[in-house]
């Protein structure tokens, strides 16, 4: 494990944020969830979180030498390079840990995407592609802090991206695409500009954090966090043994995951609350089924039940509520009651 990586807070010793660490494992289990906004104010440790979560994950088989990490058994998802690597020989492959990229402000398209270069491409006859942040993020966790901020054009690709798996760059005609899997993290802070409705509708789930109203919690916030800067090595020494149980937890969540089922009756559950809601579409039927179908894989039950649609359902669903002029509580009150009209108290 690289040095940065060992100097990460423990996500265990994490105080309170029980729906962030929740919305953030369910990611984990199931990463096509579709991304995690992250409401809330400045210094509740919101990039603390995505990193503590990405250093707890088990590191990734990635082909050695290749700029997009593929995972060498990705088969028809390599990219190019390794497609072609692979005609010479197997491929070697090293572990690496989970990337976290941090999408900074003001970064050009082309920063972000990567960058063609047309004159060496027309002149040397190769492909000249300088790979951009999606590189990077493949497989790993794509951060933006302030997603309100930046542009929508960027924030609309991230979303593609994130959706297809695939960053695909043209120029006049030049075409480059490889593999761009990863979980988009947007951190938002609503008294600086709202998002689009559109916008929000697109990530899989999203929280509210708030700096602990509990005076032994805050407490207990700042104890750690001193206990961690002056002795990182020994402070980690000291979580180790939940973190490594919650990673045992995530990896056989995933494992349960795949052959996960879920029944007509859950999906009639879910899309009485979505209806109850009056949400548009079914990406929140979706989402919400995928999130509770997460929790239970990593719970270990047998299957989805009601207990972990209520559970997600806040999470799936506050950000896809449309504006109602006779309702003034706010959305997370608005789901709260309707969890309780669709299946009782
Ligand atoms: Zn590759």
């Amino acid at each position: 494990m690289p040095h940065a990586a060992r100097q990460v807070f423990p996500f265990s010793a994490i105080v309170a944020q029980d729906e962030m660490k929740l919305a953030l494992i369910c990611a984990a289990v199931d990463p096509t969830i579709g991304g995690v906004l992250v409401f809330g104010d400045r210094g509740t440790g919101k990039s603390t979180a995505v990193r503590a979560l990405a250093a707890l994950l088990p590191p990734m088989r990635a082909v050695e030498g290749c700029r997009y990490a593929c995972d060498p058994g990705a088969g028809e998802a390599l990219c190019e390079e390794c497609r072609e690597r692979s005609r010479h020989g197997a491929l070697k492959s090293l572990l690496t840990p989970i990337p976290v990229v941090d999408m900074p402000l003001g970064a050009t398209e082309d920063r972000v995407v990567g960058s063609l270069d047309l004159e060496r491409a027309l002149s040397a006859g190769i492909k000249a592609f300088e790979p951009g942040l999606l590189a990077r993020a493949n497989r790993g966790f794509l951060y933006i802090d302030e997603v309100n901020l930046l542009e929508d054009h960027l924030v609309d690709l991230l979303i593609d991206v994130a959706a297809s798996g695939e960053n695909l760059v043209e120029r006049e005609g030049l075409s480059v695409r490889h593999p761009s899997q990863f979980v988009l993290i947007g951190s938002g802070n609503p008294e600086e500009g709202e998002l689009r409705p559109q916008l929000l509708d697109r990530f899989g789930l999203s929280v509210e954090v708030k700096t602990p109203a509990e005076l032994k919690d805050r407490v207990e916030v700042v104890k750690r966090r001193d206990e961690f800067e002056r002795d990182k090595g020994a402070f980690r020494a000291k979580w180790k043994a939940k973190d490594d149980e919650l990673r045992r937890r995530i990896v056989a969540g995933r494992k349960r995951l795949r052959d996960a089922a879920t029944s007509d009756q859950m999906l009639e559950c879910a899309a009485k609350l979505c209806m109850q809601l009056g949400t548009d579409g079914l990406r929140s039927e979706l989402t919400l089924i995928r999130a509770a179908r997460a929790l239970a894989s990593f719970e270990l039950a047998r299957d989805v039940e009601v207990s972990h649609l209520r559970r997600v359902a806040p999470l799936a669903l506050r950000h896809r509520l449309r504006r109602d002029p006779l309702d003034e509580s706010d959305s997370s009150a608005r789901v709260e009651r309707a969890v309780v009209d669709t299946f009782g108290a």
